[in-house]
């Protein structure tokens, strides 16, 4: 089986998409000039992205755009089984591979399904779906016009590849444009992340100690908001002029070994791996919680944590308990996954309305310039990403100052 297909469910998921369809009015306004103009008719899109509401509406705007859409999730845990039904029975131009939960074996298999209809692009968040493309014997690939990579540590891997000289097609980065990193990263995960820990644990942050590791745009967001609602904010570094910028902001900086012993939630924020470890772990204190907000589940090493615990138990909706030799219970929330999207609904839609305006027009952008690109990773023009900041602006009825001509050649004389 590759979704749950059931009315009920079919029913909840488009309820859910009509909602955050009010919320995305830049990429609604898209949606309907590209499809005016069959932009993507002829063009299959493979998709690898979490399987939620957002998702779904970007995925119908490209269908009704033209495309045969075929997607999956880039996470078992972030799936909506309501989602992907709706998106299963509304139309036969979309194709769904995603079941909320599913072993490694099954998420791997959903990606191949992708794959097997041969698309011409591709959207990816996390570098999985172009991982599994990579992975097919030299015979059974065929030319790909190209794609879009969402996420910080997915544009990492395709550098890698680029480096190495074995990125497969041109893909676009996503991640860097301003539109994207500036909010998504920024006021999308400090937003959703403490909201899905609130969410899971029904419990104050207000007076508590937040250590957040890792002050790059998503740790920045998480510690504005943590200290918004009366956290004390520590962050932990290892690039001393963002250690430097989380002081003058007015946070408390430190080694995660000193802030073991007194922080009451942990949130990574990093895309490293083992940044908190058993090293860690025998330090704090009893209930504790610990929770991921950076791409892979390698952040926290629970393996190190089983080691120690005498045993576990589900103690709440995604939070697991560890329970230590010494009578302490260690939190974990949603198994050490990205907290925002595996228990949460992930960015609010006024966000994704913006990330996924520069999908589109990425995927367009890709269409435009078929023939010209090669196997690199480009960045998004900065013409592109600025006609998603004015009709944002637009959308919000905010007008700003444009320059006069006489600026204009101040700044640029010759
Ligand atoms: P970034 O590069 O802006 O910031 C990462 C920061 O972590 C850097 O300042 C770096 O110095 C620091 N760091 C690296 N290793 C560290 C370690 N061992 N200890 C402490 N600090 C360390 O990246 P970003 O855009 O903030 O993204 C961070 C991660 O979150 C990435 O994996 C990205 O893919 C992911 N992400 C998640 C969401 C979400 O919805 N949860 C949204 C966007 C990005
Ligand atoms: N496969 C990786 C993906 C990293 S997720 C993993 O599961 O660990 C980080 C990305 O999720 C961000 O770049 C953000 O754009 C995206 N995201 C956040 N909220 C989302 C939402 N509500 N819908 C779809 N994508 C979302």
């Amino acid at each position: 089986m590759s979704v749950i297909k059931n009315p009920a469910l079919a029913s909840s998921g488009n309820q859910k998409i009509r909602w955050v369809k009010d919320f995305m009015p830049t990429l609604t306004k898209i949606g309907i000039e590209l499809a005016k103009k069959q932009t993507f008719a002829g063009f299959k899109i493979g998709m690898s992205i979490h399987m939620e509401a957002k998702t779904a509406y970007l995925a119908t705007i490209l269908s009704n755009a033209g495309a045969s859409v075929f997607i999956t999730g880039c996470n078992p845990l972030s799936t909506q089984d309501d989602i992907a039904a709706a998106l299963a029975t509304n139309t036969n131009d979309i194709e769904v591979y995603a079941i909320h939960g599913v072993d490694e074996e099954t998420y791997r298999r959903h990606l191949k399904a992708v794959l097997l209809h041969q698309p011409d692009l591709i959207i990816d968040d996390g570098g999985d779906l172009l991982e599994a493309y990579c992975d097919l014997p030299e015979s059974k690939r065929w030319p790909v016009i190209g794609g879009c990579e969402e996420t910080t540590t997915g544009v990492l891997r395709l550098r890698q590849r680029q480096k190495q000289k074995t990125l497969p097609f041109p893909m676009i980065d996503i991640n860097d444009a301003r539109c994207k990193h500036y909010y998504d990263n920024r006021y999308g995960t400090g937003q959703s992340v403490l909201e899905a820990i609130m969410h899971a644990t029904n419990t104050l942050i207000a007076g508590k100690n937040v250590v957040i590791a890792g002050y790059g745009y998503c740790g920045r967001g998480i510690a504005m908001r943590a200290h918004g609602l009366g956290a004390k904010v520590i962050v932990c570094e290892i690039d001393p002029a963002k250690a430097l910028e989380a002081h003058h902001d007015g946070f408390i900086v430190m080694k995660m070994e000193k802030a073991a012993p007194i922080g009451d939630y942990f949130i990574t924020a990093t895309g490293c791996k083992d940044v908190i470890t058993s090293a860690h772990f025998n330090k704090m204190h009893n209930n504790a919680f610990l929770a991921n907000a950076g791409h892979f589940d390698v952040e926290i090493n629970l393996k190190q944590l089983r080691s120690i615990s005498k045993s576990t138990s589900e103690r709440r909706n995604g939070v697991t308990g560890y329970h230590l030799s010494y009578n302490h219970t260690l939190n974990v929330l949603a198994e050490g996954r990205l907290v925002n999207l595996a228990a949460g609904d992930g960015h609010p839609a006024e966000i994704m309305d913006m990330s996924f305006s520069l999908q589109t027009l990425g995927l367009k952008y890709l269409i435009d310039h078929h023939g010209t690109l090669s196997r690199k990773v480009y960045n998004l023009p900065r013409d592109i990403d600025d006609s998603v900041a004015w009709s944002k602006l637009d959308a919000l009825g905010i007008k700003i100052d444009q320059l006069t001509v006489d600026q204009y050649s101040y700044y640029s004389p010759n």
